[in-house]
């Protein structure tokens, strides 16, 4: 049987940058390391709940220095792996993070030392400091079922690592040899270790325990029977010592949760974070509290400074860990946090809810619910308070998570409002790199105007030059720009925010006050009703209908929506998302006052048969498509008739 296999391309492209980055936080591996040996302790002690051939046991992660070998090596007594289950962990990229990872590395931009410390690159971190890794491991059984220990190692030759069963079985739990490279003498330090632990791992809550050498007095109550108590005394301090080895426990293993916010420092709570998370920077924010009476549950929860890139990946874990008085039941509860607070990360310590619960069971509780509201309104009122009192603080958290917190406008129906007025937007009236909210842009508003309007498109620069709003800007209304993907639906789900409608700019006739004065403007000729019908009748297969409009100044001809259609934008996601859809025909308006459109009008007056004429409602039409910032049906024939008409004039 061969027992040489070779890494999966990833994990090998993983590998190369992890040894070759200067990276200087390489001490983060012990960081990872323990932190697997905690996750594995976590599975076995679940086992060993409910599965009765599991052991409880004394569960704690075992660190050992070996200097003469020079080897690190940390132990614990968790789950433990199997042959297929090492293949898999230890030979794949099996996790989304470290998939991120790799598809961020190769877009380029970040340097690989940012990278490995925003994701961690878990147990593959340990070639940052060794270079050779030796993993043994024995699986605890499963349902009676045993299998055979296992030996992996790799010195990342040729991409390749070795992977045996071994005869005799080990105990359960895994055993991570690091055999440390040269420069990484250091973390053969008993202190360097010890201060790592602290810094990174003191609150793991199962004990890491290092054999230390300590002083102990010689024991030697067989000689001193004959002395009198004054001798005794003197022989205690001139007692002859010697050191012994002695298990030491370096982490405070404390549920910092249950401590009263008054006594927990920043420091704590940020190394709590970090040691959760493994994030590397502090959080943005920390929400600590308790509740109390019929639901009671302790939180302790984290806003990140960073966007997590795989936030908007499928298999992203959403939701703080659970826990319930004191014993931790499920990392990533989903059902703690609405979807659009899924950046949120911390703990959760039920009081009530039972010791077995599930995730099934969690799904339609009353308690989480409870809990999941809780959280909800807490997250929101600390984000509304950071965005009235410290505003620069609030824009860098809103570009990290603002397209996340929008989504809840469509998901969280009864606090939509709540979330809108944390949004930020630009507007026709904001200065480059800031932003109004939609109660300011309220503040703004003329007495008597009752709506919000809006335009959705890709970019401000895009929109200030938008067919759309020239009416709106030259009456001086201010405009929002909608420049998120989901923008489009977000308005359109929100429908009102504080008793004002919002109005896409692109929808037909938009409201506004004056609009009784623009009135007569509208009264056709007989001569220009005729074109109008013609430009209907020519452009039948595109529009469902052609107005003359009362808002056009520079532009010939727009598009507008009648009833409800997603902007181009959106149509293009919906169809990259392979969603079939037929947008309803779009209305056209048509400037009778400008130049091109009168001079249209005349050619019509004069012959109305006239070959042009259909490739010039033709052109008015691919026009009014390319200013919505929508896409052509056919971009060479419209090529063609601007060629054309371009030769025949030169
Ligand atoms: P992650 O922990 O983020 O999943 P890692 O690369 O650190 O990614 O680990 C990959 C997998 O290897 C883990 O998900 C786990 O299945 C397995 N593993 C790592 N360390 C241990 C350990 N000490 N005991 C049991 N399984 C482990």
């Amino acid at each position: 049987m061969s027992t040489q296999f070779q890494f999966q391309t990833e994990v090998s492209q993983l590998l190369n940058i992890v040894v070759n980055s200067l990276y200087s936080n390489k001490e983060v591996f012990l960081r990872e390391l323990i932190s697997n040996s905690s996750d594995a302790i976590d599975k076995a002690r679940v086992l060993s709940l409910t599965d009765k051939s599991v052991d409880e046991k004394q569960w704690e992660i075992r660190l050992n220095i070996d200097n003469d070998a020079k080897t690190l090596t940390i132990t614990d007594n968790g789950i433990g792996m199997n042959l297929e289950d090492a293949k898999v962990a230890l030979g794949t990229i099996a996790h989304s993070g470290t998939k991120a990872f790799m598809e961020k590395m190769a877009e380029g931009g970040d340097t690989a030392a940012d990278l490995i410390g925003q994701f961690g690159v878990g147990f593959y971190a340990s070639f940052m400091v060794a270079d050779k890794v030796t993993v043994l491991s024995q699986r605890v059984p499963e349902n009676g079922k045993t299998s055979k220990a296992i030996k992996w190692e790799s010195s990342l030759k040729e991409g390749a690592y070795s992977l045996v069963e071994l005869d005799n079985p080990r105990t359960e739990g895994t055993e991570i040899i690091l055999h440390m490279g040269e420069d990484s003498d250091n973390f053969l330090e008993t202190y360097t270790i010890k201060e790592l632990v602290k810094r990174y791992s003191n609150f793991i809550s199962y004990p890491i325990v290092m054999q230390e050498e300590t002083v102990v007095p010689v024991d030697n109550t067989d000689t001193d029977t004959d002395t009198d108590a004054d001798a005794d005394t003197d022989a205690d301090t001139t007692e002859e010592t010697t050191t012994e080895m002695k298990d030491v426990t370096l982490n405070s293993m404390q549920a910092l949760w249950m401590r009263p916010k008054s006594e927990v420092t920043d420091d704590e709570y940020n190394q709590f974070y970090k040691q959760q998370t493994r994030d590397f920077l502090d959080p943005f924010k920390t929400i600590h509290y308790r509740a109390e009476g019929t639901n009671e549950f302790n939180a302790m929860l984290f806003i990140p400074s960073k966007v997590q890139l795989d936030i908007y990946y499928k298999d992203y874990k959403i939701g703080p860990t659970l826990y319930v008085r004191r014993v931790q039941i499920m990392e990533n509860c989903e059902q703690l946090v609405p979807l659009h607070l899924r950046f949120v990360k911390g703990i959760v310590d039920s009081n009530d809810l039972p010791l077995n619960v599930s995730r099934e069971i969690l799904q339609n509780n009353k308690q989480v619910d409870m809990i999941r509201k809780s959280i909800s309104k807490k997250i929101l009122s600390t984000l509304k308070n950071t965005l009235k009192n410290e505003r620069d603080e609030y824009a860098k958290f809103y570009g990290e998570f603002g397209k996340v917190l929008k989504e809840g406008v469509h998901y969280d129906m009864e606090r939509k409002e709540d979330v809108a007025a944390l949004l930020l937007f630009e507007s026709t009236a904001t200065e480059p790199g800031s932003f109004t909210t939609l109660d300011e842009y309220i503040e703004r508003l003329p007495e008597n105007e009752n709506n919000i309007h809006y335009i959705t498109g890709q970019s401000k620069s895009q929109l200030q030059e938008s067919p759309y709003i020239e009416e709106l800007q030259s009456k001086g209304i201010e405009v929002i720009f909608g420049t998120d993907d989901i923008d489009d639906m977000i308005f359109r789900t929100l429908g009102a925010f504080k008793g004002k409608q919002l109005l896409s700019a692109a929808d037909a006739t938009p409201k506004t006050n004056d609009d009784d004065d623009n009135k007569d403007e509208t009264k056709l000729s007989d001569e220009e009703t005729s074109f109008v019908d013609f430009l209907k009748e020519a452009l039948t297969n595109n529009v469902s209908d052609v107005v003359p409009s009362t808002r056009l100044r520079s532009y010939p001809s727009l598009l507008t929506n009648q009833g409800f259609a997603p902007d181009p934008h959106m149509q293009r996601i919906l169809e990259s998302m392979g969603q079939e859809y037929t947008p309803p025909k779009k209305g056209m308006e048509i400037n009778m006052n400008h130049e091109l459109v009168k001079k249209l009008q005349q050619l019509h007056a004069k012959d109305a048969n006239s070959d042009d004429l259909k490739g010039y409602a033709q052109l008015l039409y691919d026009n009014a498509v390319v200013s919505e910032g929508g896409t052509l049906d056919n971009p060479g024939d419209y090529v063609k008739r601007v060629t054309n008409l371009m030769t025949k004039i030169l």
